[in-house]
């Protein structure tokens, strides 16, 4: 856990993992963790791309302490191509335009999912338009919304990958000072890591990227905007520093690895994280007003160095548990 995280964002955080807590108790004794391959690319880490990921890092943080888990608005805009942001300033959500409807990924927080709507309806789309809702994980401040926002477009699928679906249908309690809570909402398709989740013009790969949750997922589709062909990544939220060991939940450590491992793999050039800290929003927005035509979204080494840091901090973090919980058993 960083040390920049202040004692109530780290109790928030606490808090968070506390909604996933249940499976873990339910399963029986879990197997040993996972080990690093030694062919995985996690230990082949270049040290360059690791330094020049630091700055962000360590603005992700500052930034994390400053938004915490405010309840604000954010203006929407459209990012790049068929991309739109209609989150919040503590939660991101995006919006794909495609040639039959539109596709929203993630609610944000039960009281705010009508801010979201109102941004959709603020870029001129209707709500009923939506076809497919995304959900990046079970979590309150990203499906807290769904409920509400199924409730206003019935004819919208709910889609989230296998591990967190039924999270999502049984709903989670508030988190005092974060968000109301999760209303229970049906998932109309349980997600697989691979699947292919196709609207129109539009197909969304799906990745599952857990480690945050048992089902964490990033989605990757492409746009076109000025001839030019992007390739864009909701990096569904990964955590360096999630409890390991013991296991926070059994096999964590196996899908934090492999959930690193298909990030580095990955090669956007516009990216987004579950939280506008996660990819440095508001300056990116700012310098776009400032600069018209300039578009900071399309930020292919951003990611390299902030995933590569990422990454080899979740492989020093993971050494460093497995260090204390072997002198702790000592
Ligand atoms: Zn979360």
């Amino acid at each position: 856990m960083s040390a920049t995280l202040s004692r109530r964002a780290r109790l928030a955080v606490a808090l968070l993992a506390m909604t996933v807590v249940p499976m873990a108790e339910a399963a029986p004794q879990s197997p040993a963790p996972a080990t690093i391959a030694p062919d995985s690319p996690l230990l082949h880490i270049d040290p360059a791309e690791v330094a020049c990921g630091r700055p962000a890092i360590a603005l992700m943080d500052a930034t994390r302490t400053t938004t915490g888990w405010d309840h604000r608005k954010f203006p929407a805009f459209k990012v790049v191509g068929n991309t739109y942001s209609v989150g919040i300033s503590a939660v991101t959500a995006y919006l794909i335009r495609t040639s039959d409807g539109l596709i929203l990924i993630d609610t944000t927080f039960d009281e705010t999912a009508p801010w979201v709507a109102e941004s959709i309806e603020k870029l001129g789309f209707k709500l009923d338009d939506i076809k497919i809702i995304l959900g990046s994980h079970a979590h309150l401040d990203h499906q807290g919304g769904s409920a509400w926002m199924k409730t206003r477009v019935p004819g919208a699928k709910l889609m989230i990958m296998e591990g967190d679906a039924e999270t999502v249908e049984k709903g989670a309690p508030g988190v005092a000072g974060i968000g109301r809570g999760m209303p229970p909402v049906k998932v109309d398709q349980v997600l697989r890591d691979g699947d292919k989740v196709t609207l129109g013009d539009v197909t969304v790969l799906v990745w599952k990227t857990a480690g945050h949750t048992p089902g964490a997922s990033s989605f990757e589709w492409k746009t076109t905007e000025n001839g030019e062909t992007y390739d864009v990544l909701l990096m569904g939220s990964q955590q360096a520093a999630e409890k390991l060991v013991p296991e926070g939940y059994p096999g964590i450590v196996k899908d934090q690895i492999e959930g690193w491992e298909k990030l580095l793999s990955l090669k956007p050039d516009v990216w987004f994280g579950g939280h506008p800290w996660q990819h440095n929003n508001v300056d990116k927005y700012e310098a776009m007003l400032a600069e018209p035509g300039s578009n900071p979204f399309i930020d292919p080494k951003g990611y390299r160095c902030l995933v590569a840091a990422r990454a080899f901090d979740f492989v020093e973090e993971l050494k460093k548990q497995e260090a204390a919980a072997a002198k702790g058993g000592k």
